[in-house]
């Protein structure tokens, strides 16, 4: 999976519009410190579905909404859009929004969808909020300290297998849900009997 485009807006320190041409090969992003760089990778990361305030340096998930400065009011939402294109060609635009006091939806080619679609699209392709192809600063230690489970699950991200578990958990529900119907109906022939 290529990512194309990212659209940013009200997303912490980026208050205006601003959008981003990925173009192939290497991109650089450079400026001086505190100008948003990493912003931009938590933009990523908040896209493709990332629940943890703390991974996104805030303390709630609210936080990512641009807070105001002593010359500019606080924006109400913050949505940011990342353009995709999978590897038989097939562009899809995944936008999530979040607004103070609403909580955050998410859009696949501007119709809604769930969060769960979101995770198991990106899953599939290898890629996510927790892939280990997004290093932030800090993680180099936290991948080398990391425990026997936490290595597994990078691995299963890397093979791309991690979008089955979340199959076979709703696999797992449904056959129990199957199973407590076919009770009740054994139930409901023993008493026809
Ligand atoms: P460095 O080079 O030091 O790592 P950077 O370019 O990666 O810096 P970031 O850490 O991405 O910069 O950006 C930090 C800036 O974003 C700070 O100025 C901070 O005030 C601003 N910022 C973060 N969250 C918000 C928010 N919700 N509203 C407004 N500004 C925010």
């Amino acid at each position: 999976m290529q990512f194309r485009r990212l659209r940013l807006s009200g997303f912490k320190s980026f208050v205006e519009p601003a959008e981003l041409r990925i173009e192939p090969g290497l991109t650089g992003v450079v400026g001086p410190n505190g100008c948003g760089k990493s912003n931009l990778l938590e933009a990523i990361r908040w896209v493709m579905g990332e629940s943890s305030a703390k991974s996104m340096r805030g303390s709630g998930m609210e936080d990512v909404i641009f807070a105001g400065t002593a010359s500019r009011p606080p924006r109400a939402f913050a949505e940011v859009s990342l353009l995709t294109e999978t590897a038989d060609g097939e562009e899809r635009d995944i936008t999530r929004r979040i607004e103070r006091g609403a909580g955050s939806a998410y859009r696949l080619n501007g119709s809604d969808v769930r969060a769960k679609d979101i995770a198991l699209y990106f899953a599939d392709a290898a890629t996510g909020a927790h892939s280990p192809a997004l290093v932030s600063q800090g993680r180099i230690a936290a991948v080398i300290a990391a425990k026997p489970a936490e290595r597994r699950q990078m691995l299963e991200e890397a093979a791309g297998i991690s979008g089955l578990h979340v199959r076979r958990k709703d696999a797992e529900q449904k056959l129990r849900a199957t199973e407590t119907n076919l009770a009740r109906l054994e139930d409901l022939l023993s008493q026809l009997d």
